[in-house]
């Protein structure tokens, strides 16, 4: 007999109960059979049996021992391969190439989560993830709005994103607090490249520490005004205000300038 399971809170765990969204979301993922599907956090299977009845493997990456055991028990090894891990210690470099990573994230990991992934996305196809509308807004936010931050630049120098569609509180097992959304993101193959990546995280982070300031002030010490002007950033803006290249193009005249001296 299979005992109910109560939702953990520290685990991000709200379940998806709508049959509908359920179904859109696997239209949208569009799984074949022979593709490297990867989900992160299966939970009670909600995404995870739909997709098993489409393709010919999937692995699933669970951290509660209690919904693993739970899975196992329901979908025979070898076609589901269940690892038991906090995600965020994964090292995807072991799963293969061209994979399909998918989830319906734990929300309070998520930031950590992205950023992770991005280390491994010369190996990704492409991510399917159900995240809390507003980080979706962020992640997607244009230049010049107030959603515009080191999230937007970050990950929009290493994506392609789209938000493909709005869930509502109520398709989910408890109802969170916040709204859900889709996004697809896929790695970008040709980047503007920044010749140093820390360099630019560096930059991004220490620019949006203090968004409201000016970027002279918030760069002092970092950005001298010869290297705004070679950038031809004018320093009187701020963070929010410079687009994906403009911060490229700053750190690699910032890179450039240190190994000169
Ligand atoms: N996919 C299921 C669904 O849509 O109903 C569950 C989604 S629930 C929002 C998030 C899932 O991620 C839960 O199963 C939770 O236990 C799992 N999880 C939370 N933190 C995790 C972590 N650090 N590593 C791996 N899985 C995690």
């Amino acid at each position: 007999m299979t005992t109910a399971h109560h939702p953990r809170k520290r685990f991000g765990q709200n379940f998806l109960k709508d049959p509908g969204v359920i179904e859109n979301i696997i239209k949208l993922i569009h799984p074949k059979k022979n593709e490297n599907l990867l989900e992160i956090g299966p939970g009670l299977g909600a995404l995870t049996f739909p997709i098993l009845d489409q393709v010919a493997h999937l692995t699933v990456i669970e951290i509660d021992h209690d919904l693993i055991h739970k899975l196992q028990k329901k979908w025979p090894e070898p076609q589901l391969t269940i690892v038991s891990a906090d995600v965020l210690n994964v090292d995807f470099s072991h799963y293969g190439q061209r994979l399909r990573i998918i989830g319906n994230l734990p929300y309070n990991i998520s930031t950590p989560l992205l950023f992770h992934l991005a280390q491994f996305r010369a190996q990704i196809q492409d991510l399917h993830f159900m995240l809390q509308k507003e980080v979706i807004d962020r992640m997607i936010a244009n230049p010049g709005t107030t959603a515009f931050g080191r999230l937007s630049v970050m990950l929009q120098y290493w994506f392609t994103m789209e938000k493909l569609l709005e869930v509502p509180a109520e398709a989910f097992h408890p109802k969170p607090k916040v709204e859900s959304a889709i996004i697809r993101m896929v790695p970008k193959l040709t980047i503007p490249s920044a010749i140093n990546e820390s360099e630019l995280s560096c930059l991004v982070k220490a620019a949006f520490s203090q968004r409201r300031k000016t970027l002279r002030n918030t760069l002092k010490g970092t950005i001298n005004p010869v290297l705004f002007s070679q950038a031809e950033i004018d320093s009187g803006l701020r963070a929010e205000d410079l687009s994906v290249s403009d911060y490229v193009r700053l750190a690699n005249l910032l890179t450039t300038s240190q190994n000169r001296n």
